[in-house]
């Protein structure tokens, strides 16, 4: 009996599935050399000249999401269940005619100007320099995750029981044997492919288009950042105004405690010590003021331990000084252990009185000067990762403010220590503590995710200003001293909490460039 042939067996039998298509492809050859002869096709044959790199190649329309590739990379570098190196996502493209969805595969873009090694403050990076790829050595990382946010696509992956970032090598064993990286090997497809690119040319081009428009796919961060060396093809336009663009779901990013608790701790604990340093503490041996000295000192040093639980490879740490070139990480390392050692030597000349005295006279403003300059390196660690919100302005101003609080907290609590508190220091540093207080809530407001987050957090701060309140109406009606020094510390505690919730959102509502303007969704 004669059967009919649908329009599903016409479309059957024109495309097949991936493994299809592959399984066909292999019949078709004559014998394994000719399929050899295809993988010679999707490496350069010969190595880089002077000026030139390797490069992925990725052609989007031959690119079926299989994911062939991720399993190859999988295998291929023994990596753990929830690691990957390579990712497929989907882009969905429109023009006035018709729409359109891509799947495309992407790894490290082994990139001309890579940040990701430059940001790296023990040199745990190298660029190949004949073949350009961007090598990650896993033995010299000390795990502080801070080229993962250095890179604008967040390629470096941070394994929690090696304790460092580990990324594509662009399978350079291989490539040196002349074999192909696993990922090419193994696509059905041949959509990925490495080319020889010319590093300058490349430079030129990036430099040519306008700064927002010459991402290397739609929604992707802007290449002048690290001038990526992949190209993708496409018969489609790959222009990214023919692309929809939608907000990534909000998800929450790690919230690194042991750098909230840092970054916290020691720019407060500066400040209390500065409020002694810089003469608003007319009144330097008494009782308060040694006991506020002492207590800003050790809420500095417990904040600058606690960095050291952020690393996955603390004992490492002392090779920090091979980044000060270029890692903003290293100079905040450096600057915090020159002001920690000063600190500690200004302490110990209670104990040791032949230190010359010409140091102690000076303690002021090399504290004053290596303190800010610290607070300032913490700052650029996080300017420099491009991410919208922690650009200078918003990162200075939570950091800075935070070293004002507890400067003037802390002026707060030395007025008592004069003997009779002043009413009115004590009301104008009342108001300027809730003033920066309300300033910093208005900053965790902005990204608090519900309603009921955000009028916890406005309860938290109307009881600080209750404990300001108190203090300041108790020191003009001359209130039992005891009851107003329990206000304000009450308010200070209360404020101190703000700060730690502040520094809470500052990492977990942050997103790197990719993820800021688009998200094109991994395919699981
Ligand atoms: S894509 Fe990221 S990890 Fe890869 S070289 Fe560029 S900056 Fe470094
Ligand atoms: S030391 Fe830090 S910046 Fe360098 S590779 Fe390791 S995790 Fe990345
Ligand atoms: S080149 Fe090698 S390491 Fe890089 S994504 Fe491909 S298989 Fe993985």
């Amino acid at each position: 009996m004669k059967t009919e042939t649908t329009l599903i067996d016409l479309a059957l039998s024109q495309t097949g599935t991936a493994v299809e298509q592959f399984a066909l492809q292999d019949a078709t050859q004559k014998d394994a050399s000719g399929r050899q002869e295809v993988f010679r096709a999707l490496i350069p044959t010969q190595i880089p000249e002077d000026g030139e790199q390797y490069a992925f190649e990725v052609d989007v329309d031959r690119c079926s999401a299989c994911k062939a590739c991720v399993s190859a990379c999988h295998h291929m570098n023994g990596l753990s269940p929830d690691e990957s190196w390579r990712r497929v996502q989907q882009w969905f493209g429109e023009n006035e005619h018709h729409s359109w969805v891509h799947t495309v595969t992407s790894a490290c873009h082994h990139c001309v100007n890579p940040e990701c090694m430059n940001g790296c403050p023990v040199g745990a990076y190298e660029k190949d320099a004949i073949s350009g790829i961007v090598k990650h050595l896993d033995d010299q990382c000390i795990g502080c995750e801070y080229c993962i946010w250095k890179c604008p696509y967040e390629v470096p992956k941070y394994h929690e029981a090696h304790g460092v970032v580990r990324k594509c090598d662009m399978c350079s064993d291989r490539l040196a044997n002349h074999e192909e990286p696993a990922c090419v090997q193994a696509c059905p497809h041949d959509a990925i492919r490495i080319q020889t690119i010319n590093q300058d040319r490349l430079s030129h081009e990036l430099a040519q288009r306008r700064f927002k428009d010459n991402a290397i796919y739609p929604g992707a961060p802007s290449s002048a950042i690290t001038q990526p060396s992949t190209s993708y093809l496409s018969k489609r336009s790959l222009d990214k105004t023919h692309w929809t663009t939608y907000q990534a779901p909000v998800s929450e990013a790690k919230p690194h405690w042991p750098l909230i608790a840092m970054l916290t701790m020691t720019q407060w604990g500066l400040g209390m010590m500065l409020s002694h340093f810089i003469g608003f503490d007319n009144n330097s041996i008494s009782t308060v003021s040694i006991l506020n000295h002492g207590l800003g000192l050790l809420i500095f040093m417990i904040g600058l331990v606690s960095s050291s639980f952020h690393l996955g490879q603390p004992r490492k740490a002392w090779r920090f000084f091979l980044g000060l070139k270029k890692s903003w990480l290293s100079r905040e390392i450096l600057a915090f252990s020159l002001l920690a050692f000063v600190l500690l030597a200004d302490l110990s000349h209670q104990f040791f009185p032949w230190i010359p005295s010409t140091f102690h006279a000076a303690r002021a403003w090399v504290v004053l000067s290596l303190g800010l300059g610290a607070v300032l390196t913490s700052v650029m660690i996080y300017h420099d990762t491009h991410r919208s919100s922690w650009l200078f302005p918003r990162t200075a101003s939570r950091f800075f403010g935070t070293v004002l609080m507890g400067i003037f907290t802390a002026n707060m609590l030395l007025n008592f220590g004069a003997g009779e508190p002043s009413s009115g220091e004590i009301l104008s540093l009342g108001i300027i503590t809730c003033v920066l207080g309300g300033m910093k809530l208005k900053f965790c407001l902005s990204k608090a995710p519900d309603k009921i987050v955000k009028s916890r957090l406005n309860f938290v701060f109307g009881l600080g200003c209750m404990g300001m309140l108190i203090t300041i109406l108790g020191s003009f009606l001359k209130w039992p001293e005891t009851l107003i020094l329990m206000s304000l510390l009450l308010g200070i505690g209360i404020f101190f909490t703000l700060e730690i919730i502040e520094r809470y959102q500052f990492f977990t509502m942050s997103r790197s460039p990719s993820a800021a303007r688009v998200h094109p969704p991994v395919i699981p």
